[in-house]
């Protein structure tokens, strides 16, 4: 390989339930409105419309057990507990059997939100970037193969802050499922090993502020904790 001008960070492994080698994150796209109560927390009517996605840099991910300070530029932020889902094979243009198969694993993960930010943006018709794809705001627990898990519509979602329930919810909820998400967004990229989906929250997102600890599960999956510490 070239050498490189500066050095660059490291890429983020994942841990893996029952291996010794990482999963390697490569892009993180994520799902708006997947569940209908959240869209209506939101102001949004309900619909079954094509899905739509954002993404967030793997470079801004970190993992379960972070400390991290409450991030600048905002006064609203919020936490979002989300199914993810991990690439494991190249997937274009997927059939539903297709999609399925690429699967290799889920895990529990957070989309942080600078709500303010992201409403003012939306609002103005710009991109969501600000309010999104900030500096250690999407959180990944370990991933669980799926051959060991599946996402059956009774699994719970749930979330709290200092122990205090916020978001509890079934993944019957999602309005889009798993295989439909990989179909559609297959036919826009070239899904590949390393790419991860969040599926979207359930209703319930709201503020957290420093010194606040936030846990999110999902039944059979490894829990997710992230605390926030004072703002720099
Ligand atoms: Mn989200």
């Amino acid at each position: 390989m070239t050498d490189r001008l500066f050095p660059i960070p490291d890429i983020l492994g994942i841990p893996v339930q029952g291996e010794t080698a990482r999963y390697p994150v490569g892009r993180i796209f994520c799902v708006g409105r997947n569940y209908a109560a959240h869209a209506a927390e939101m102001g949004h009517e309900v619909d079954r419309e094509a899905p739509f996605y954002f993404t967030k840099s793997a470079s801004n991910a970190v993992l379960t057990g972070a400390t991290v300070p409450y991030p600048p530029g905002t006064e609203n932020f919020h936490h979002e507990m989300e199914l993810a889902v991990a690439i494991g094979r190249p997937v274009f243009k997927a059939t539903s059997a297709q999609a399925w198969d690429a699967v290799y694993a889920y895990g529990c993960a957070l989309d942080m939100t600078r709500r303010d930010l992201q409403i003012r943006e939306r609002n103005k018709q710009r991109p969501w970037d600000l309010g999104k794809d900030l500096e250690n705001g999407t959180v990944f627990a370990p991933l669980t193969r799926a051959a060991e898990w599946a996402p059956d519509d009774s699994k719970r979602i749930h979330l709290s802050v200092n122990s205090e329930f916020r978001q509890d919810a079934s993944l019957q909820e999602l309005i889009w499922k798993i295989d439909e998400i990989i179909c559609h967004l297959s036919g826009y990229y070239h899904l590949r090993p390393g790419d991860l989906i969040l599926t979207g929250t359930p209703a319930g997102v709201g503020p957290v502020v420093a010194g606040d600890t936030i846990e999110g599960g999902i039944d059979g999956l490894a829990p997710l904790r992230l605390t926030l510490t004072e703002a720099e």
